[in-house]
């Protein structure tokens, strides 16, 4: 019933409902949960003896004449006086000369408006009003009053007019849905109130506790579905479970053998991954650790002992540079043990691809490394243990899924942008989550600075200057859409000048994501082995690239890139012992430019960076919430981590109890909302 649609309902015109369509509106229940953006609190009525000029007010008192006169210029304007118990005050409308019809003389109005002085008189100028009726709410004045997000042709007042009614008549067809011992646990008031609550309050304690209660509702579908979908991978999967035991002297002899002994954060991190593989159902495990804290390594080890486990191993990266680095890496460190370890990717010629395709399904190959190359439809495993996913943020939802229906393997997903922990348990909340929260030893802070343009020549001598003791350097300039040819352009440009005029002594390289792959290549072999001094770069370097002798990374247009893109690229040196250093330059600077680029300065934790965008950015550009599904909270804020534990507690509880939710239709049938974002099973 409450999905009728409002034409059946609402008397007006085609064209509102046209618009209220344009704002998601189309039933009776959209228009329902259709939140006001803010409140007005109207509730003081001013005395006229003690108004303002250029103050909002609120006037309560009767109309004591109005007439309507026209200018010389023939414009049309009503005037009246409106009179209180304590005073008069003009009152001015333009070209509504029917108010004359439709307001009434000596019976008490609510006059709303701003407080002019003009021509050496205050006046309300054009003020909204609402008329008393004996028995009946005021909806518009005189309490706290909803503002909603308006569009052309229809207000807040339209809105509040209309809605008014139906919530009166509909309200009633709402169903509690959350189960009495959670609401009663924190203290939440129920539904039906809530909503009634949230357009026309009674008080501001309700509308507090009105928002509290519609907020804990999103956050706690949410996790009900994550945790749904965390109990769906490890039950429905049991059964294929690859049963994975710790080869302890392989492992003891790669690590014995690395060029450098693993932190106290990698040896934890790694156990926990190792036990989550001997567990009687797949693993689903994130582990994020800033830049340079040595993820891959976990991830090789980890490699390694599912491996000598007779299973193979999928690896995926989302760009090719860092898929071939990876490949280059696996290569290197695990080279005492023998394996096919393969590459693929978008370059990949079509006759290589058949092939590797074919050891992929025989099981001759050990370790499959690539880009999404390796979700591609033809593409199967013999016997897939385990899934890596690097810079899993990069990826959408759907090809980690797929990757995912390999077979069921075990899965683990990497990323460097750090994750608060409010996202961490609503977008990631169906992954165990495993930190490396330690540096290698001897990492330098490496210092920022934001560089007035003045300084940029020193900023180039001092390039100069760290080449000659042997350093390399990353110029990074923004390139937003790859395939905006203008923009490649200005790099080529920036390229050229460079070379030929600030640093025509140095070899200097041009990376960017419109050249062939074997370009590419050649390119960052080049750099790595040393033979260019630095790169040009787009932000085609962004994740992952691994130089530790780079020691400077410049970026030009920082007002383009988010702190979590900013500290990326940052990441691209202070990997090894020296010294390195971040310049910031920018083009122009907002006040939230100023307070992002200071930011940089202050902070080399990535954490902290990734709760400043947070707050700054909101969730969804940096870690591609759009993408993962999550929906549009109306009411929550993904920052509330007080509210968010709470509602995955209660979440939890139900999820331990009834995982399949067959005892809770009205959760079930609310948390198929979510479905079209996790298509799972
Ligand atoms: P990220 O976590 O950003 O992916 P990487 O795995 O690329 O970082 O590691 C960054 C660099 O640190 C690499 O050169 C790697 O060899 C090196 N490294 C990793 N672990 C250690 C360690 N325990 N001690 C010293 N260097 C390490
Ligand atoms: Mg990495």
């Amino acid at each position: 019933m409450l999905n009728k649609s409002l034409d059946k309902v609402l008397r007006t015109t085609k064209i509102h409902l046209g618009r209220l369509e344009l704002l998601g509106v189309k039933t009776v229940k959209d228009f329902l949960l259709y939140f006001p953006r803010t409140y007005n609190d109207t509730r003081e009525f001013t005395k006229i003896a003690e108004i303002r000029t250029d103050e909002v007010c609120t006037i309560k008192g009767q109309l004591t004449s109005l007439f309507n006169i026209r200018t010389k210029t023939g414009k049309k304007i009503t005037r009246g006086v409106l009179t209180d118990e304590t005073g008069t005050i003009g009152v001015v409308w333009f070209n509504q000369p029917h108010l004359t019809r439709m307001l009434p003389r000596k019976s008490e109005i609510i006059l709303s408006g701003k407080i002019k002085f003009a021509f050496g008189k205050i006046t309300l100028q054009s003020p909204s009003y609402e008329l008393i009726k004996k028995e009946e709410e005021q909806i518009h004045s005189g309490r706290i009053v909803p503002v909603y997000h308006e569009t052309e042709g229809i207000n807040s007042k339209w809105i509040r007019e209309k809605l008014k009614p139906l919530i009166d008549y509909w309200i009633d067809l709402f169903e509690e849905y959350i189960p009495e011992d959670i609401l009663k646990e924190h203290n939440l008031i129920d539904f039906k109130t809530a909503i009634r609550c949230v357009h026309f309050p009674d008080d501001p304690e309700l509308l507090e506790k009105s928002k509290k209660r519609l907020a804990f509702d999103e956050l706690f579908l949410l996790q009900l579905k994550v945790l749904q979908k965390r109990w769906y991978w490890q039950n429905i999967n049991k059964k294929d479970s690859k049963n994975i035991e710790i080869k302890k002297e392989v492992l003891k002899d790669c690590i014995d053998n690395l060029p450098f002994t693993l932190t106290n954060a990698q040896n934890k991190t790694l156990k926990e991954i190792l036990k989550d593989l001997g567990k009687p159902f797949p693993m689903s495990r994130l582990l994020q650790g800033d830049v340079g804290s040595g993820k891959t390594i976990v991830a090789a080890l980890a490699t390694l002992n599912v491996v000598k486990n007779g299973y193979q191993v999928a690896i995926m990266a989302p760009t090719e540079i860092l898929a071939k680095q990876h490949y280059q890496g696996f290569i290197k460190t695990l080279k005492a043990y023998s394996l096919n370890i393969q590459f693929i990717a978008g370059s990949t010629s079509a006759k290589q691809k058949d092939e590797i395709i074919r050891q992929m399904k025989t099981g001759t190959v050990d370790i499959m490394i690539g880009t999404h190359a390796l979700i591609q439809e033809r593409i199967g495993f013999r016997n897939l243990g385990l899934a890596i996913i690097d810079e899993q943020h990069r990826f959408g939802v759907k090809q980690r899924e797929i990757l995912k229906s390999y077979d069921s393997p075990h899965l683990l997903a990497m990323t460097a942008t750090p994750i608060p922990r409010t996202l961490a348990i609503t977008v990631y909340g169906d992954q165990d989550l495993s930190l490396i929260d330690e540096l290698p030893k001897g990492r330098q802070k490496i210092i920022t600075r934001l560089v007035p343009e003045k300084k940029r020549i020193e900023a180039y001598r001092w390039i100069e200057d760290q080449v000659k003791k042997g350093r390399q350097a990353f110029i990074i300039c923004p390139l937003i859409n790859e395939s905006d040819v203008l923009e490649v352009k200005s790099v080529l440009k920036e390229y050229a000048y460079l070379s030929e005029h600030i640093f025509p002594d140095l070899k200097v390289g041009l990376l960017h994501g419109k050249l062939k792959q074997e370009e590419k290549d050649r390119i960052m072999e080049e750099f790595n082995d040393n033979k260019l001094n630095i790169l040009v770069s787009t932000s085609v370097v962004e994740v992952g690239i691994d130089i530790p002798n780079a020691s400077i990374v410049l970026i030009e247009g920082t007002e383009r890139f988010g702190l979590a893109q900013l500290h990326q690229f940052r990441g691209r040196v202070g990997r090894g012992e020296h010294q390195s250093y971040c310049f910031l330059f920018t083009g122009s600077l907002s006040e939230e430019g100023r307070i992002r680029m200071k930011s940089m300065e202050k902070y080399t934790c990535g954490f902290k960076l990734a709760e400043i965008d947070l707050e700054i950015r909101g969730p969804g550009e940096i870690y591609g919430i759009r993408q993962s599904g999550i929906p549009d909270l109306k009411m929550a804020s993904l920052t509330d981590l007080e509210t968010i534990e709470k509602a995955r507690k209660s979440a939890q509880k139900i999820i331990d109890k009834d995982p399949k939710l067959e005892n809770y239709p009205v959760l079930a049938e609310k948390i198929t909302e979510y479905e079209e974002v996790y298509v799972q099973d």
